[in-house]
């Protein structure tokens, strides 16, 4: 199982650590070149890329320059497992990659509540640590988006087929439990790309 790790900026050493506890293979992804090994590398159909949390707006800038804004929406849109956490949910949404059916609200929680711990239900798992940072939550989301947690009636984890994205960064708890559901997905999707 290999998983791509979008390495412009933000938190992407966390997600590694994650997914290397987890057994599964990493690799960084810090432009075309590292995109294309990844796509072309074998992996039996497991393959999966994870969106870090950061800088939504620098990530999306670097992503242009570095040319891999296109393949990245289309191979998500062919079926690659997508996992995007925080600024990486703001990324999957319809105003920046477009792949998933979800609006997101940046900086959603004002000044007072910029950065906070809670715990929540998240469907499937149970009670799982959430940690918010300057974080977003999805304000709209299409008819094939389930979501999977609410903190606050508001709506912090969702999935639509092969994507699945939370407004929280698990990768700083040590919980695993949502990376464990995303190589679930990883493992079920065997897309051939
Ligand atoms: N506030 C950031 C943005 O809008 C997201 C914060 C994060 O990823 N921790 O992109």
């Amino acid at each position: 199982m290999k998983i791509a790790i979008l390495a412009l900026q933000g938190a992407f050493a966390e997600h590694e650590q994650m997914f290397r506890n987890l057994g599964a293979e990493t690799t960084l992804i810090r432009n075309l070149a590292d995109w294309r090994n990844f796509m072309s590398s074998p992996s039996g159909g497991m393959r999966g890329g994870t969106i870090p949390g950061g800088e939504s707006t620098a990530m999306m800038r670097i992503m242009r320059d570095e040319g891999l804004f296109e393949p990245i929406r289309r191979a998500i849109l062919d079926g690659l497992p997508a996992f995007g956490t925080c600024a990486g949910l703001i990324m999957l949404d319809r105003n920046h990659l477009n792949v998933m059916d979800i609006k997101a609200r940046r900086n959603a929680y004002g000044r007072q509540l910029g950065s906070f711990n809670t715990e929540g239900d998240f469907v499937g798992i149970g009670q799982v640590p959430m940690t918010f940072i300057r974080a977003p939550y999805i304000e709209e989301a299409g008819p094939e988006v389930e979501i999977l947690a609410r903190v606050d009636g508001k709506a912090v984890a969702a999935r639509q087929k092969n994507m699945l994205v939370t407004a929280f960064h698990p990768e700083l708890t040590d919980d695993t439990s949502v990376h464990e559901l995303f190589l679930g997905m990883v493992t079920k999707c065997h897309v051939p790309v």
